[in-house]
């Protein structure tokens, strides 16, 4: 009787440790297959939307990766190109 029932933990343990198994291999391998299904095109376009940042020489919007940061006058400011970033430095020395 006593033995049936360690018998039956034994089982318990090994059907949990399977599952374990099973779920760290799915875990391993999941991730991977669901972001090429998905494509994760969406999400990323709408990851840019968020971070764009405005040039204010030209006025355009652009994505913060790919803005020229540059500090002009102290402060931390965004352009779409180092044309842009030039005219605000001239800009800011013009006006000090
Ligand atoms: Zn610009």
């Amino acid at each position: 009787m006593l033995r049936g029932i360690l018998y039956f933990l034994y089982f318990l343990l090994i059907l949990s440790f399977v599952r374990f198994v099973a779920r760290s291999v799915g875990r391993l391998f999941g991730p991977a297959s669901d972001l090429r299904r998905s494509g994760g095109e969406p999400r990323r376009s709408a990851r840019q939307a968020e971070d764009l940042v405005r040039d204010r020489i030209c006025n355009t919007y652009v994505p913060r990766s790919r803005a020229l940061t540059a500090k002009v006058g102290g402060r931390e400011e965004h352009f779409c190109s180092e044309a842009c970033r030039d005219r605000a430095r001239a800009t800011v020395a013009r006006a000090s």
